[in-house]
Parts: C-alpha cells; sequence; structure tokens
C-alpha cells in the first residue's frame, strides 16, 4: 500500500516536496489555505525571479550565517546545479547575470509554476485550495474550509507555512500558536530583506522619492559594498540595503537606531575630489557645479543639499564637502513592517527538530522552508534554500520507508 503524505503549504519548500514524494509513488495530498498555489513565489517573479546564486558552495553558504553547517547536506543533497537542470525539465532554461546570480530566462515565476503544477497532476498528488490547517485534534489534522471545519487523518504530514512576510498571499505565521502548545521552540521573527525608515525633509522626499542613487558604497561596521538603493517617501530600501539588513536591524534593536555611512564618489579619492572642487565656480549654482566638477548624480546632490537643509554643513567649505561626499552619514530608525518586507528571520528553532526535520515533539510531522529559524539576504538564497530544504525532506521521508520496509 502507498504511503500516504500530508503537505500543508504550497509554496516553493511544499511544491518540491510533493513532486519528488509523488514521483516516488507516495500518495501525496497538498493543501493550501488560498485559492491558488505559490502566490509568493509568483509575486518573487515580477522583479526578476532570481532562483539561485552560480558563486562555489563556500561562498554559497556562507550567506546562511550560523546556519551555514545545517544547510550543507542540504545543498549536497539539492545543488544549485539540481535546480537549474529543474527549471530546465520544468520547460525554462536558467542563465547567470554579471553579479553571478541565476534567473530563469523569462526572468518569470508564472511559466515554472504552471509547468510544475501540471506535473504534480500528472504525478497524482491531489491538490486542495482553500483548506486552513488551523491545529490537531486527537492527532488528525484540522482544516476550517469556509464554514466547515474537516478532519484529516495523517500518516506522516510536512509543514511548509512559510515565513511571514506579505501576509495576504497566504504565510502570516498563525501557525507560531499551534505549534507553541506543543512546546515546539519558536524564536522571534524579524523583517529581513527589508528597507529602513529615515526622516527625511519633505523637500526631499517629494523630489527624490522612487529614485535609485546609483554606483555608491555603502559601509556599516567592517563591511563595504558597491551597489545602489531606492530612496523612498518614508526610508530606503532594495538593493544593498538588504545586503546589510540583518546587521542593521540587529544593531536598531540594541541601540534603537543606527547610521550607515555612504560613499557617494567611490571611485574618486577624497584627494581627487578635493582638487576638482578647487576649480572655479563662477556663476555656477552649486547643484550645476556639483553636476559638472564631479558628475554627482541629481540624487546625490539632493542628498547633500538636504544636510544643507538641516544645517548639517557648510556648502561653501569646500575642503569639508569633500568629506561629507565620501562619508555621507544616513541615519535609520527602524526597518520597514513585516508586511512590505522580502523575507523573515527567525521561526521554529533547529533545537525542535532532529536531522531529519522532524518535529521532536510531534512523531512523523516534518516541517520546511522558511518557516524555520534562518535567514540569508536576496540574490536566490532564499529560494534556493526553501526548495533544497523540500526536497532534503521529501528524500529523508523516502529513505525513511526504504529502510523500514
Ligand atoms: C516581493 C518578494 C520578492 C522575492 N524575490 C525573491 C527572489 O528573487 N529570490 C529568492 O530567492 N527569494 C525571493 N523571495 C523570497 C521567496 O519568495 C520566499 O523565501 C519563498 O517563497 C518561501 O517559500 P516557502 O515555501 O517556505 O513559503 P511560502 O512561499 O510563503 O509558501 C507557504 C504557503 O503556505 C500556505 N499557508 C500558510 N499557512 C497556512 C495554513 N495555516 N493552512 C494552509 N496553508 C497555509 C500559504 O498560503 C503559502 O502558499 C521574494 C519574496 C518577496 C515577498
Amino acid at each position: 500500500m502507498k504511503s500516504k503524505v500530508i503537505i500543508i503549504g504550497g509554496g516553493p519548500t511544499g511544491l518540491m516536496a510533493a513532486y519528488l514524494l509523488s514521483q516516488k509513488k507516495f500518495d501525496v495530498t497538498l493543501y493550501d489555505r488560498k485559492p491558488t498555489f505559490g502566490r509568493k513565489f509568483l509575486l518573487a517573479g515580477r522583479g526578476g525571479l532570481n532562483i539561485t546564486h552560480s558563486e562555489c558552495r563556500e561562498k554559497f553558504l556562507e550567506k546562511y550565517g550560523n546556519s551555514a553547517k545545517i544547510f550543507e547536506p542540504i545543498l549536497n543533497n539539492f545543488s544549485q546545479n539540481k535546480l537549474m537542470s529543474f527549471c530546465e525539465m520544468l520547460g525554462e532554461k536558467t542563465f547567470i547575470g554579471s553579479s553571478g546570480r541565476v534567473f530563469p530566462k523569462s526572468f518569470k515565476s508564472s511559466p515554472l509554476l504552471r509547468s510544475w503544477l501540471s506535473k504534480l497532476k500528472n504525478q497524482d498528488v491531489k491538490m486542495i485550495t482553500n483548506h486552513d490547517w488551523v491545529g490537531w485534534e486527537d492527532n488528525k489534522l484540522i482544516f476550517k474550509t469556509g464554514i466547515k471545519r474537516i478532519t484529516v487523518d495523517a500518516e506522516i504530514t510536512l509543514l511548509a507555512l512559510g515565513g511571514l512576510s506579505w501576509p495576504k498571499l497566504g504565510s502570516d505565521g498563525s501557525w507560531m500558536k499551534i505549534l507553541e502548545k506543543y512546546n515546539i521552540e519558536v524564536s522571534k521573527i524579524q523583517p529581513a530583506n527589508c528597507g529602513f525608515f529615515v526622516k527625511w525633509s519633505n523637500i526631499f522626499k517629494n523630489r527624490f522619492a522612487g529614485f535609485p542613487l546609483k554606483a555608491v558604497e555603502l559601509s556599516f561596521k567592517n563591511k563595504k559594498i558597491k551597489g545602489e538603493f531606492i530612496i523612498t517617501t518614508e526610508g530606503i530600501e532594495g538593493g544593498i540595503i538588504y545586503s546589510f539588513s540583518s546587521i542593521l536591524r540587529d544593531n536598531i534593536n540594541e541601540m534603537g537606531s543606527t547610521e550607515i555611512t555612504i560613499d557617494l564618489k567611490p571611485d574618486f579619492t577624497i584627494e581627487k575630489i578635493k582638487e576638482l572642487l578647487l576649480k572655479p565656480r563662477l556663476k555656477l549654482t552649486i547643484t550645476n557645479y556639483l553636476r559638472k566638477t564631479l558628475k554627482l548624480s541629481e540624487v546625490a546632490i539632493g542628498l547633500l543639499m538636504e544636510l544643507k537643509n538641516k544645517g548639517g554643513t557648510n556648502n561653501h567649505e569646500m575642503s569639508n564637502l569633500a568629506y561629507v561626499i565620501k562619508n555621507y552619514k544616513i541615519t535609520l530608525d527602524k526597518p520597514f513592517s513585516i508586511e512590505r518586507c522580502i523575507s523573515t528571520s527567525g521561526g521554529i528553532s533547529f533545537n525542535s527538530i532532529n536531522e531529519d526535520f522532524m518535529l521532536v515533539n510531534k512523531p512523523n510531522t516534518y516541517v520546511a522552508g522558511e518557516m524555520l529559524d534562518w535567514e540569508a539576504p536576496t540574490g536566490g538564497y532564499l529560494l534556493q534554500a526553501c526548495i533544497s530544504n523540500g526536497a532534503f525532506v521529501a528524500n529523508n521521508i523516502i529513505n525513511k520507508k526504504r529502510q523500514n520496509k
């Protein structure tokens, strides 16, 4: 007789587990509370789906910080190359961009998701939507669907319920309260890959909200990264801000606010800037003068003017201005809310699961994906971790079954 597996959560983690288990002839039922599967995965494809990163395993694993050791066997089992081949098998070849990041040719998730769901259907996965999992009763799973409440027998369950970002897409962390009743440790959930609030002047935000600040270098503590980010009405987000977001968030938790340093002209030394600023200004406005002499962007000049508006610097002191251009300080008040971040940190503690990702306090119930306590920057590390984790748990279930035969 076929072994029955219930997978709850039809994001990339659950979809991958469903694919592998059904391929090995397990009787798989996939539930989701939403009317369709993979809603966050679809959203991820809106700005260009970055499915993984091509860098070497050692560098790749570093991105998971304290959890790197946990992801080592997971990535050995389902590597970046395997994910790229999987996409190709679904009909979407991938390519490596100049930054090393990997994208499907169409940049979108929709063709991948369509093909993935159709494979599951062909492999006889029962796919049930609009079913909200609300807990257990006498070891049976309870779902709410409309006004009905149903119970489902489960030999093996995989929970792949996601983190807490963009809750309207389905993952809202309602599982935390359920798991806490079983003494399953869940660490604090916090925004990750998020923007930060900055108190801009009205003049600055009205003029520059939505503009990217390109080719700058952000430094914080002893980390420096060149790149770009976006000015928003409420602060800053995107690009290199996401790469720093976990340390910035942790520092704000400790200090109440934090300060980053931006080099607005990273390719010029301070001496070179000082030399260029010696050129006579003649009748040029300071804005035009900075644009002509240093080729600073409108936003970069706007930032300098913002300091002037706030009385922070005297723009006639050219030597000081050169220093400010190389060391522009921005104070960050707090991270943007969880609802609008890319991912979340925190979740089910690794102390609560065994090496197969089975909950110690709930035998035959496995967990995987973003609902676990790890975090990683954007750049393909999130999807690779979730999909590989789904594959790892599926293979553990398959191997266990084989050993018990
Ligand atoms: C705007 C945006 C852009 C992103 N871009 C990228 C990117 O380019 N590259 C990258 O690597 N990552 C990206 N991510 C992150 C990535 O999408 C997530 O890390 C990934 O989707 C998490 O997968 P998951 O399967 O663990 O959870 P999810 O995708 O969140 O899926 C969980 C599923 O569980 C269901 N569910 C939850 N609770 C219940 C319940 N009680 N009952 C029934 N069903 C339930 C939800 O409806 C959902 O369908 C992006 C995220 C966002 C928000």
